[in-house]
C-alpha cells in the first residue's frame, strides 16, 4: 500500500500541506523527497493520491492529483463505551478498536472506574487513532467522545437496535436475581448473535456496547442498564481485561456484519 498521511485541514483544492508529526514522518522517517507519490486522507471518507512538491523546515507541500471516495467503514454505526484501562493498555484498545472499524469510543465514568480521563491523554489517543487509520486504510477517524457518566450513557441510545453490556454471567445470574430482574436479561453469545443476524442493519442504526472497569460494574449499574433496555452478555468463564473484553465484543459484532 502506498504510504498514507493524514492532513488536519479538509483538502479542498489541488494542493495540501503536511505539518507536525506527519511532515516529520514523511521527511525524516520515510526520507521521501520531491516527486514522491503518496496518499493523503483528511477524515472525510475519501483518499487523495498526491505528489510531494516541496519540503520545508517544518512542513511539506504536495500537489493533490485526484479525490477518490474509498469507503472502508462498517455498514453500521458501532459505539463502544468503556471504562478505560491505564497507559499502554488504553493505547492498545484504541488502536485495535480503530482497526476493527468502531465508529465512536466513549470513555465511561462508572462507580469503580480507576481514572477520570483528562483532556491531554485523550488528545494523545486521537493521535493513536490517526496512526492506526494510516496503517489500516480507514478514511474516517474513530471518534473519541467526551467522557460520559454511566447513567447518561445507558439512557442516551434508546433507539439503537442492539445495546449489549458485557458482564460475567455466573455473577450476573446472582446480580440479576438480587436486583429482581429475570435471568433471561443475560444471554449467551450464540443466541444473541443469531438474533443479531436476523435483524437487518442500516447505516445510522447504531449498535452500542459497554464494558466495565477492572473492578466491574456494580449491581446498581447493571440494573440501570437493564431497566433502560440493555442486554447483558457473558463472554465466557474467564475474567477478561477491560481491553480484551471490549475488542472481543466489538470483533463479534463486526464479524456479524462484514
Ligand atoms: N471482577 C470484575 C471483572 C471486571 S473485568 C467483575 O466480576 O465484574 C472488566 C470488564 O470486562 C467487566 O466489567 C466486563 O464488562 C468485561 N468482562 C470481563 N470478563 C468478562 C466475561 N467473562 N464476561 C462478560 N464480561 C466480561
Amino acid at each position: 500500500m502506498t504510504e498514507r498521511y493524514f492532513v488536519e485541514t479538509p483538502i479542498a483544492g489541488d494542493c495540501a500541506l503536511l505539518v507536525g508529526p506527519e511532515a516529520h514522518h514523511l521527511t525524516h522517517v520515510m526520507r521521501a523527497g520531491p516527486g514522491a507519490e503518496v496518499v493523503l486522507f483528511d477524515g472525510s471518507g475519501a483518499e487523495f493520491p498526491a505528489r510531494v512538491e516541496r519540503i520545508g523546515r517544518a512542513e511539506v507541500e504536495l500537489a493533490v492529483l485526484s479525490r477518490e471516495p474509498v469507503d472502508r467503514e462498517l455498514p453500521l454505526e458501532l459505539t463502544v463505551g468503556v471504562a478505560l484501562p491505564k497507559g499502554d493498555r488504553q493505547r492498545w484498545l484504541v488502536e485495535k478498536a480503530t482497526e476493527l472499524g468502531v465508529t465512536r469510543l466513549v470513555p465511561l465514568l462508572t462507580a469503580q472506574s480507576v481514572a477520570r480521563p483528562e483532556q491531554k491523554p485523550l488528545a494523545r489517543l486521537r493521535r493513536t487513532v490517526i496512526e492506526a487509520s494510516k496503517q489500516c486504510g480507514r478514511n474516517r477517524l474513530m471518534e473519541i467522545a467526551q467522557p460520559r457518566d454511566w447513567s447518561d450513557f445507558v439512557t442516551d441510545s434508546v433507539e439503537a437496535p442492539h445495546r449489549l453490556l458485557a458482564h460475567p454471567c455466573s455473577d450476573a445470574q446472582d446480580t440479576l436475581s438480587l436486583i429482581g430482574c429475570h435471568a433471561h436479561a443475560c444471554v449467551g453469545m450464540t443466541r444473541l448473535f443469531r438474533r443479531f443476524r436476523s435483524c437487518p442493519h442500516k447505516r445510522g442504526h447504531g449498535t452500542q456496547l459497554a464494558v466495565g472497569p477492572e473492578g466491574g460494574f456494580t449491581d446498581d449499574e447493571v440494573s440501570q442498564a437493564i431497566d433502560a433496555g440493555w442486554q447483558v452478555i457473558d463472554l465466557g468463564p474467564r475474567t477478561l481485561r477491560v481491553e480484551t473484553a471490549a475488542i472481543l465484543l466489538a470483533g463479534m459484532v463486526v464479524r456479524q456484519v462484514v
